[in-house]
């Protein structure tokens, strides 16, 4: 099927949530992408912020066809190595941690939503309230999108969960004033994503642990989007120095196929006993084995600190860039999650890259957010770079 045969197909059956680009891709290798006519995109859109190995990585194509071959699904009703392997390693990274796989980033924070309920149950009096903060994304399910800070997605679907609270991100005196006597946690990104790249003061993070310290609240950090490297760390609060209580993590985790994790302190995590969650799916041999690949690469190929050399390198040419240009604001992030900050909707320059064979993000309006892949090398950067320069210079500023 060539390109605009796929794009009506799919357009005639799918449910319309997604608003796609008409382009069907049928393959890709490292930071590019081949559509179905042909054409060549180099992608720092990652699938946003999934194929962060780029695509067709070696080691995960490798990881899961051995492990289809072998075995596909048994059920949590009984284990598999790539399973046992898996949390293991997580539990490691997190620093002895317990970890529960699902196999999204929505289902991840839902099962830290309910641990911290069950937690404020058995050991908190009680306490069930969560604090969230304006502008944040957790996810599309009932209780994720309470947490999500950002009206638009709450449209049409009240009454929502009860027992959120949602204050300013990057406000700590917000998050005091807020706490009250159920309040049981308190959930964050570490950078926010879908809310524009909003990076908060590098002492935020500490400031918030220790508040929930002297509060005896929990700390969940909501490192869906910025774990497994993005931010040129493991985990993106590994900047601040401090651990969580809760942390949850999926898209990049599987290198491309499906999978969420959620990981709690021990004694935290003990609050779940046997039944009082579960998904059928969850551990699942081929997205382990995937997984298992992407963490393996990320250990052996440098590629975290990758991120942070040529994130870094990006992050400055592109202010380099943006001082040309009066229609930037400003350019943030950390690593290889860069929001250019926009004085007008995203939206045109987005679809110029597009035309220009890039493949960039826009969102909260007005940001233009890269996620390439934490591989990219300099000369991609580079590639990708001179064509945002260009869109930059030709594509006329929408009126307002
Ligand atoms: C994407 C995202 C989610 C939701 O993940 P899904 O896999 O789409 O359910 C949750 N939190 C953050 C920070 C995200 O970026």
């Amino acid at each position: 099927m060539n390109n605009s045969e796929i794009v009506q197909l799919a357009h005639r059956h799918m449910v319309d949530i997604y608003g796609c680009l008409p382009i069907a891709f049928v393959r890709g290798h490292g930071a590019y992408l081949y559509d179905a006519d042909g054409k060549r995109y180099l992608d720092f859109f990652c699938g946003l912020a999934v194929t962060s190995l780029g695509h067709g990585h070696p080691r995960v194509v490798r990881a899961i066809k051995e492990q289809a071959e072998k075995l596909t699904h048994v059920s949590n009703v009984f284990h598999t190595e790539p399973m046992a392997r898996l949390v293991e390693r997580l539990s490691t990274l997190f620093g002895n941690g317990r970890v529960f796989l699902g196999n999204s980033g929505a289902e991840a924070n839902e099962a830290a939503i309910k641990l911290a309920r069950r937690w404020g149950h058995r050991d908190g009096g009680g306490r069930f309230e969560i604090i969230a903060t304006l502008g944040s994304f957790h996810g599309r399910t009932l209780a994720t999108l309470t947490a999500t800070g950002q009206e638009k997605y709450h449209q049409g679907f009240q009454p929502l969960v009860p027992g959120f609270k949602l204050v300013p991100f990057n406000d700590v005196k917000a998050i005091e004033r807020a706490i009250g006597p159920e309040t049981v946690a308190i959930m964050l990104e570490p950078i926010q994503g879908e809310g524009g790249v909003v990076v908060p003061h590098p002492d935020f993070l500490k400031e918030v642990r220790e508040l929930c310290d002297r509060r005896k609240l929990l700390l969940i950090l909501d490192e869906v989007q910025v774990g497994v490297g993005r931010t040129g760390r493991f985990f993106g609060h590994e900047h601040s120095g401090i651990k969580p209580d809760i942390a949850t993590l999926a898209k990049a985790l599987g290198g491309g196929v499906p999978i969420g994790a959620m990981v709690a302190r021990e004694e935290i995590a003990s609050a779940f006993t046997p039944g009082s969650h579960g998904t059928t799916f969850g551990g699942n041999p081929i997205a382990c084995a995937a997984s298992l690949a992407v963490l393996d690469a990320l250990e052996e190929e440098r590629i975290v600190e990758n991120a942070a050399e040529v994130g870094g390198y990006m992050m400055e040419r592109l202010r380099d860039i943006a001082t040309k240009f009066s229609r930037v604001a400003e350019v943030r992030g950390r690593g290889m999650i860069i929001g250019v900050v926009l004085r007008h909707e995203a939206r045109p320059v987005v679809d110029a890259c597009l035309r220009e064979h890039l493949l960039v993000n826009g969102t909260a309006g007005n940001v233009l957010r890269l996620l390439p892949p934490l591989n990219l090398t300099r000369e991609e950067a580079d590639a990708g770079l001179s064509i945002i320069e260009r869109v930059l210079e030709s594509t006329p500023v929408p009126r307002a």
